[in-house]
C-alpha cells in the first residue's frame, strides 16, 4: 500500500511546485521544497527515535513552521498528530499528554519552562524542542522519501475540542476525513494558488488548522503564520504581505475593526474573509460591509469539521445563516426523535459524510452518545428556511427556560452588541421563584463609557419579546473565553448567575 494520506501531501506538492512559497513566519520563507525536504528529514529523525506507526506524536507551541512539519512527518510514519492548546495550564497539558499516551512533545521554546514541570507519569520518552536542537537533528538526517504504507481511514489526528461546555475531548479524526474537508473547502470557496492567508488563528484548532491552513496547503497557496493574534499587528501584516484570506471568530474580528488606524488601512489586498467559530453579529457584518468586504460563513466544530457554509453571493440575502451543507456533506435539523424539523422550527444539527470523526479518543461511552443513527449529534439548535439554510440559534446546553419558553441567549446577545456602548455581552440564566430561570446580560462597556442598566434594558424593549428581555444587567471588566475566542458561558454562570 502507499501512503494515501496528509503525509504524501509536502511530497505531491513539491512535486508540482518546488519554488512556491509555502510557509511564511516572521523572516522566514519556506518553499514547498523546502516544506518537503524538512518533513522527510524530521520523519526519519523520529523513526530513529522509535516512532512507529499509530504512536501518539504532541506539539506545544505557537503558530509556527514547525508544527506543519511535525504534522506531516507524523503523517508519513502513519503516527498520530495530537496538537495542545497553548493556552491551558501545566496540569491540563499533563492531563492530554497522559490521556492520548503521546511518546513525542515537541514544543516550542516559549514552553520549555511549562515542559521541565511536567511530570514524570506520562508516557513522554522524547522531547524535542524547537529551535537549534530541532535544526541540528533535521540537518543531521537523511532526506530520502519514507516508504511507509498509511491507508486513508489511519488517524491521523486527535484534536481536543475547545473545552467550553466542559473537558476538552479527544476527537479522532482520519487522513480521509481531513482530507474530504479540505475539498469541502476547495469546491466551496474559491481558493487561488496565489491566495496569501493569514493564519493567526490557533493551529491547534480546527479553524487554524483545518478551515484555514490544510485547504491553502493542498491547493498550493502561501499561509503567512504568526505567533499570536494582534489586532494592531494584523492591519500591518495584512498590507505587508498582501493577504487575500484572513479566517477569524467574530471576536478577532471585531478587536481588528476598533484598531484606531482601522479607517486608514489599506484593506484592498482581501479577497476573501471568513468567520466562524460563533455566529457573527450584525454590526459586525455592517462595519465590515462599509470598507466593502463581504463575510463567508461557516459552522463547524472539531468532531465533523466543516459542516455548513454560506457563500459571499448569499451573505446579505441570507444574513444570520451560516448556510447550506458543505458540498461532501448532509446536514439535517431534527426532533429528539430524529425526525427532520418543519421550516421555522428549531431543531438540534446533525451531521454525516466522510468529514465526520470515528469517535472520541478513550471515550467510548460519549462516543455513543454522541451519534444517533449514523448522524453526529453537534449539540446546537437551529433552524432552517424554506431554501435550507441553516441558521444556527445556540448551545442546546445554553439555552434558558423561562415560564416554559424557551430563550437562546444569542439572540438577545446580537440585540445588545448593537448598542453603543457594548463591546462585548453573555446573557445567562439565573434562577427566578416565579419563573424557574430569568435572563441577565453580563456586559462589558465600551472604553470610558458607563452605560446605565435601565437604558441598556429600555433599548431592547419593543425588539425583543418581553420574556426575553433581561430582568438584570450587570457590568463587568472583561468576559471570560477560550484561546479561540469563544465565550465560556459555564464560568460566566459561575461568576454572575446567582442571585447573592
Ligand atoms: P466543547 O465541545 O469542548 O464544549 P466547543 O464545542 O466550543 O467545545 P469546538 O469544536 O471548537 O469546541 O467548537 C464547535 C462549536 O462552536 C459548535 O458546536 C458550535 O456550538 C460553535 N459554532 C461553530 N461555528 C458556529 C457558527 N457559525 N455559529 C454559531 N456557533 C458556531
Ligand atoms: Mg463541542
Amino acid at each position: 500500500m502507499r501512503n494515501e494520506g496528509l503525509g504524501s501531501w509536502p511530497a505531491r506538492r513539491a512535486r508540482k511546485t518546488p519554488h512556491r512559497t509555502a510557509l511564511v513566519h516572521g523572516d522566514t520563507t519556506l518553499t514547498y521544497g523546502e516544506l518537503h525536504a524538512r518533513t522527510t528529514r524530521l520523519a526519519h529523525a523520529l523513526r530513529a527515535r522509535g516512532v512507529r506507526r499509530g504512536d501518539r506524536i504532541a506539539y506545544l507551541g505557537p503558530n509556527h513552521p514547525s508544527f506543519l512539519e511535525t504534522l506531516f512527518a507524523a503523517g508519513m510514519l502513519g503516527a498520530i498528530f495530537v496538537p495542545q492548546n497553548t493556552r491551558l495550564a501545566g496540569p491540563e497539558i499533563a492531563y492530554q499528554l497522559a490521556d492520548s499516551g503521546a511518546k513525542v512533545l515537541v514544543y516550542g521554546p516559549s514552553h520549555a519552562g511549562l515542559v521541565a514541570g511536567l511530570p514524570g507519569s506520562t508516557d513522554v520518552r522524547v522531547y524535542l524542542e524547537v529551535g537549534p536542537e530541532y535544526e541540528e537533528l533535521l540537518s543531521g538526517s537523511p532526506d530520502e522519501p519514507i516508504d511507509e504504507p498509511v491507508a486513508a481511514d489511519d488517524t491521523c489526528l486527535i484534536l481536543y475540542t475547545s473545552g467550553t461546555t466542559g473537558r476538552p475531548k479527544g476527537a479522532m479524526l482520519s487522513h480521509a476525513n481531513v482530507t474530504w474537508n479540505s475539498v469541502n473547502f476547495l469546491i466551496d470557496k474559491d481558493l487561488l494558488a496565489d491566495d496569501r492567508a493569514l493564519v493567526s488563528a490557533p493551529l491547534f484548532h480546527i479553524a487554524g488548522l483545518t478551515v484555514l491552513t490544510l485547504p491553502v496547503l493542498l491547493k498550493g497557496g502561501a499561509c503567512v503564520l504568526v505567533e499570536a493574534f494582534d489586532p494592531a499587528a494584523t492591519l500591518d501584516l495584512v498590507e505587508q504581505h498582501r493577504i487575500t484570506y484572513m479566517f477569524g471568530v467574530p471576536a478577532m474580528f471585531e478587536q481588528v475593526a476598533r484598531q484606531p488606524r482601522w479607517p486608514d488601512a489599506d484593506l484592498s489586498s482581501l479577497r476573501m474573509l471568513s468567520c466562524g467559530g460563533a455566529p457573527v453579529p450584525t454590526p459586525l457584518i455592517e462595519t465590515y460591509q462599509a470598507r466593502g468586504l463581504t463575510f463567508l460563513q461557516g459552522y463547524g466544530m472539531t468532531e465533523a469539521l466543516g459542516v455548513l457554509f454560506l457563500d459571499g453571493e448569499n451573505s446579505v440575502a441570507k444574513a444570520g445563516s451560516a448556510g447550506v451543507p458543505m458540498y461532501f456533506t448532509d446536514v439535517r435539523v431534527v426532533r429528539p426523535d430524529l425526525t427532520q424539523v418543519e421550516p421555522g422550527e428549531t431543531g438540534e444539527v446533525v451531521s454525516r459524510g466522510p468529514a465526520v470523526m470515528s469517535g472520541y479518543w478513550g471515550l467510548p461511552e460519549e462516543t455513543a452518545a454522541a451519534f444517533a443513527d449514523g448522524w453526529f449529534r453537534t449539540g446546537d439548535a437551529a433552524r432552517v428556511d424554506e431554501d435550507g439554510y441553516v441558521y444556527i440559534v445556540d448551545r442546546i446546553k445554553d439555552m434558558i427556560i423561562s415560564g416554559g419558553e424557551n430563550i437562546y441567549p444569542a439572540e438577545i446577545e446580537d440585540r445588545l452588541l448593537a448598542h453603543p456602548d457594548i463591546v462585548e455581552c453573555a446573557v445567562i440564566g439565573v434562577p427566578d421563584e416565579k419563573w424557574g430561570e430569568v435572563p441577565r446580560a453580563v456586559v462589558v462597556p465600551r472604553a470610558g463609557a458607563t452605560p446605565d442598566p435601565d437604558e441598556i434594558l429600555a433599548s431592547l424593549s419593543g425588539q425583543l419579546a418581553k420574556y426575553k428581555i433581561p430582568k438584570s444587567v450587570v457590568l463587568a471588566d472583561e468576559l471570560p473565553r477560550t484561546a479561540s475566542g469563544k465565550l465560556l458561558k459555564s464560568r460566566v454562570r459561575k461568576r454572575y448567575g446567582t442571585n447573592s
